[in-house]
């Protein structure tokens, strides 16, 4: 991508575990407007590319940088409140709230009184919160307990928890892992409104090979821990380097 402006961009980040390399070396870049994904076998160093990005891990190599900023050695924190945001592959949301209250907690920032907001929260967050309720269809169910939902009602509540925060660029790690088939397209359809709506660049991580080569602008690939391939999902299927990773070869 060249002459767009880059939300997100790596520069040779390396993480090794003892002896393991588990991302060697890896550039990628994300443009503003552009839904990127991130493919590869399992243990290709996927999910610890995310981690080095989002703070979670501090790399042993390499420099992470947003919009124009290094925020290489920031702290997460700091990493989401600059406008990053992140929806996790396992669940985090409180079942015994509401789904409602779930989204307001999401959008809280360090040092605000979490029992006043829950008690008297902003109307403006309230609007916001029902909004984006709205946009994955689950606006009536704002007053149940998030706990009784379904898996998949819980990550489209994730994915709305996730864009609270309104974060410039977004990172999702699976997000169609155990979603109901029948509900993908939906899925789908939601991400690329929050793309264009929200505003919000996506970078996602998928084993879903139809979803992903649906979906994606551009993909890049991991095997090893080693970026193999970048391109469009067009290209990206027709590229032996990539065939060959996932048969192991
Ligand atoms: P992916 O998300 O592509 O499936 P991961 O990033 O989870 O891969 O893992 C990459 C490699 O790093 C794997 O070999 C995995 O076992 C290893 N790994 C991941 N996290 C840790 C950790 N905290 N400690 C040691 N090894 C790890
Ligand atoms: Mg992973």
């Amino acid at each position: 991508p060249s002459g767009e402006r880059a939300v997100l961009r790596t520069d040779g980040v390396t993480k090794r575990f003892g002896g393991l390399t588990a991302v060697d070396d890896v550039d990628v870049e994300v443009s503003e407007g552009e839904i990127v994904g991130l493919i590869g076998p399992n243990g290709a160093g996927k999910s610890t590319l995310f981690n080095c990005i989002t703070g979670t891990l501090d790399a042993d190599e390499g420099h992470v940088y947003l919009r124009d900023e290094e925020v290489t050695d920031w702290p997460e924190y700091k990493i989401a409140r600059a406008g990053l945001g992140r929806m996790f592959q396992e669940t985090r949301i409180f079942g015994d709230m509401t789904v409602r209250k779930n989204l307001l907690l999401a959008a809280q920032e360090g040092g605000d009184d979490v029992s006043s907001l829950l008690r008297r929260p902003d109307d403006s967050l309230v609007g916001r919160a029902d909004e984006l309720l709205a946009y994955v269809d689950l606006d009536g169910l704002a007053d149940v307990r998030a706990g009784r939902l379904s898996f998949g009602q819980q990550k489209l509540i994730e994915f709305s928890m996730a864009l609270m925060a309104d974060p410039e660029i977004l990172l999702m790690d699976e997000p169609a892992g155990g979603i109901n088939p029948s509900m993908i397209g939906n899925l789908i359809e939601y991400i690329r409104t929050a793309n264009v709506d929200e505003e919000a660049t996506i970078f996602l991580i998928e084993h879903n090979m139809d979803f992903v080569m649906e979906i994606a602008d551009r993909i890049y690939v991991l095997a090893h821990g080693e970026r193999i391939a970048e391109g469009t999902p067009e290209e990206i299927q027709n590229d032996q380097r990539v065939l060959d990773a996932y048969l192991g070869r």
